[in-house]
């Protein structure tokens, strides 16, 4: 074997015990390219690092959106703004720019069912792990659920710390079910750990006064809103659901029926009164 074919398969072997799989795959034709051109050593090697660099922020990026356990994917280029003129387009950019993560600050999505409340809240959330954001997205009975267990278990404070740790935290459909005094306690206790320290996103169908309803006590009510809108921006979607619009596009609602039995389901928007 001559030196460069010992050179060129020891290079390989490297790359792989490194774990530089982009560079090894793209290295003939880098290698190619850089003799065609004829450029620099430093050049070469900047075209390589170069395409590992971006293979790695693609993967890092990949498992923070699975870490952030987000129910589906949903990016913005998605979102329909025609659809719903009561977004001011200009505050979901503002949103994108992340500048709120950084602050600390909260945002709040407000609205009956289907108006993109989660796919908004997801975009964010997924604009933020494409940014080297740690991102956490989780239900709201979940979340009750979990820190309900973790309290039980005497490991509330490991489960407060799970939840305190992300960046931005996503707290989504809360008010769908209203919260015992216990829930709602521990939901307060959050969000007191997480004042002015991590950004939170919620969702919710219900208005700021349904929240004593919500958290069956106004006491805590206040004083989570105290917290949440001290440093927030709200999002009031007033409009119709995109779901039922999709629905009536296929034929399987009209008028009369929107918001009653669609093929013998209710469609579960009904109680809010979509019109
Ligand atoms: P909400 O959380 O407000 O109940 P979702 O965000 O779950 O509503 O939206 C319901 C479905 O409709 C989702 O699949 C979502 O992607 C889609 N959707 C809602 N609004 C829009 C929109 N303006 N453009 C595109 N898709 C939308
Ligand atoms: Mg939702």
């Amino acid at each position: 074997m001559s030196a460069g074919n010992l050179a060129s398969s020891r290079l390989e072997l490297n790359l792989e015990y490194l774990g530089l799989v982009r560079s090894q795959a793209v290295l003939d034709g880098v290698l190619e390219e850089a003799a065609r051109e004829d450029i620099s050593y430093v050049e070469f090697l900047d075209r390589l690092l170069e395409q590992e660099a971006a293979a790695q922020r693609e993967r890092r990026s990949e498992g923070r959106i699975r870490y952030a356990r987000f129910p589906y994917s949903k990016t913005i280029d998605q979102f329909d703004f025609e659809f719903q003129p009561s977004i001011d387009r200009k505050r979901i950019k503002e949103l994108l720019t992340l500048r709120f993560i950084a602050n600390g600050e909260n945002v709040i999505l407000l609205g009956p069912p289907g108006v993109g409340k989660t796919h908004l809240a997801i975009a964010l959330g997924m604009t933020a792990c494409q940014q080297g954001q740690c991102v956490t997205f989780v239900a709201a009975e979940e979340l009750v659920t979990s820190l309900r267990e973790g309290f039980e278990a005497h490991r509330l404070p490991e489960k407060m710390r799970y939840y305190q740790k992300p960046s931005l935290l996503i707290i989504d459909e809360l008010g769908y079910l209203p919260l015992d005094r216990m829930g709602a306690n521990l939901i307060f206790q959050l969000i007191a750990k997480r004042y002015e320290r991590g950004a939170i996103i919620i969702t919710s169908n219900r208005s700021y006064g349904e929240w004593g309803e919500v958290f069956t006590d106004n006491v805590i009510a206040a004083a989570i809103l105290d917290r949440l809108l001290h440093h927030s921006a709200t999002i009031n979607i007033k409009g119709e659901s995109y779901r039922l619009r999709e629905k009536r596009k296929a034929g399987l609602l009209n008028r009369t029926t929107e918001g009653c039995i669609v093929n013998g389901q209710e469609t579960g928007e009904i109680s809010i009164g979509e019109k």
